[in-house]
């Protein structure tokens, strides 16, 4: 869904670069260059969010604020200088930040806000402390840059929230609270979280020394003193969200093919390897199927390389649609497996038959030049629990399957 922006600037060239930088992190954009203009199009639209200068022809005290503010649109106001009154005017509202217009970075940072935005939308934030006024404070910050929000009001029920909503990403607690306090709380995180998955904001209002150095201890990634001013908070918020996001990218990278975008054979054998254990508890057969494409080295000498990575890219698509649910991934060259998680043997085989036959009959149409295909797949069902072994039985019949003819489930 693309978001609509509404730029407040009555300076061309401004406008012209905001507007770049909103549809360069995907905004639909519209622009008004007076406060007339601006009411206009907030009755007629409605915004994601603004961007405001503080200073326009028909209001000269930053009244385009208000207006915006009024309308419920979160804003980001820019001006050309911070004087006393223009701050004092700015943070009376409740802006989502102000930037000073001027050098590079004033737009950089400006692209950063506006691409963090939408994307805080998926960003569940875990409010801990006993203070029902301190918990509204914070919410109240993290609904204007909007977060989605989760509360409780000590360490205990913030573990019960962690546990009913997994992806919460950022808890910040506060250190005093009855029942199970903020640094036993951090424990209790750590002990099942890795910092990789989720950030700890500590906050408290004593003033001593050691409790910032006592929340980092017990694995808080960073610590806020009480009172914070708003600024502080959503600088620190925001770098550990970019944190974690960041750390989930790489992992992503790590676990994906680059060509066809499954899983590539890195993820399959950590993945696999929890599921057997699973399986052997259940004392289940394990399933798992290697298919392999036929002649695919006679595809690229006649069609080129790139017309076989076309072939790959298309076959990637099919699978994920025939083994919804099940862990499939690219092992390597023209070579994939699946690993089936819940169906019978019977299904397994039905499904593996059925995308055979349709790769027979559709496989034309993943390539410009209509290259057809045919896949060999071997399966193998057995009591072992060792995913080595598991594809090297599957390995095996898969041989079987290209010796008798190909084109064939064995
Ligand atoms: P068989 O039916 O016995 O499986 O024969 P085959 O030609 O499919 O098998 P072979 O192992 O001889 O050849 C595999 C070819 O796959 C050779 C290699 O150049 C090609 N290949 C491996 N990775 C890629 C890739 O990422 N893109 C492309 N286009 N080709 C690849
Ligand atoms: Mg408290
Ligand atoms: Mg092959
Ligand atoms: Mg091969």
């Amino acid at each position: 869904m693309t978001h609509r922006i509404l730029i407040v600037e009555d300076t061309p060239t401004i406008a012209r670069v905001q507007k770049h930088i909103a549809q360069k992190v995907g905004y639909e954009v519209d622009i008004a260059q007076s406060l007339a203009e601006t009411k206009e199009l907030i009755s007629k639209h409605h915004y994601f969010c603004a961007v405001v200068d503080f200073i326009l022809p028909d209001a000269p005290q930053g009244e385009a604020v208000p207006c915006t503010i009024a309308a419920d649109i979160p804003t980001i106001v820019m001006t050309g200088n911070i004087d006393k009154h223009t701050r004092d005017t700015v943070e009376k509202y409740p802006i989502i930040d102000y930037i000073i217009k001027g050098n590079k970075q004033a737009y950089e940072y400006l692209e950063k806000q506006l691409y963090r935005l939408p994307r805080n939308k998926h960003v569940k934030v875990l409010v801990v402390d006993d203070s029902a006024s301190t918990r509204q404070y914070i919410c109240s910050l993290l609904t204007r840059h909007k977060y989605q929000i989760l509360q409780a009001a000590d360490g205990l029920e913030a573990l019960k929230e962690l546990e009913n909503t997994p992806d919460i990403s950022v808890i910040i607690t506060d250190k005093e609270m009855p029942n199970m306090d903020g640094i036993e709380l951090c424990n209790e995180i750590r002990r099942i979280y890795s910092n990789d998955e989720k950030a700890i904001i500590g906050i408290s209002g004593i003033t001593s020394s050691n409790l910032s150095t006592l929340f980092l201890k017990n694995g808080a990634n960073d610590y806020l003193y009480k009172p914070f001013n708003s600024e502080e908070f959503y600088c620190r918020l925001s770098q550990n969200v970019d944190m974690l996001e960041l750390i989930a990218t790489i992992k992503r990278q790590a676990n994906t093919d680059y060509l066809t975008k499954l899983p590539n054979r890195r993820y399959f054998f950590e993945e696999a390897n929890k599921s057997l254990k699973q399986f052997k508890k259940a004392k289940a057969p394990a399933m798992l199927a290697m298919l392999d494409i036929d002649h695919f080295k006679a595809i690229n000498d006649t069609y080129g390389h790139d017309a076989g990575d076309e072939v790959l890219k298309g076959l990637a698509v099919c699978f994920n649609k025939y083994f919804e649910n099940q862990l499939v991934a690219r092992l390597g060259g023209e070579e994939f497996a699946v690993f089936f998680t819940e169906l019978t043997e019977q299904e397994a085989l039905k499904r593996l038959e059925s995308f055979r036959l349709f790769i027979e009959l559709n496989s034309h149409e993943f390539s410009q030049a209509q290259i057809k295909f045919t896949l060999s797949i071997g399966f193998s069902h057995s009591e072992t629990y060792q995913i080595d072994e598991l594809l090297k039985q599957a390995d095996l019949k898969l041989y079987k399957a290209k010796e008798s003819g190909r084109n064939k489930v064995v």
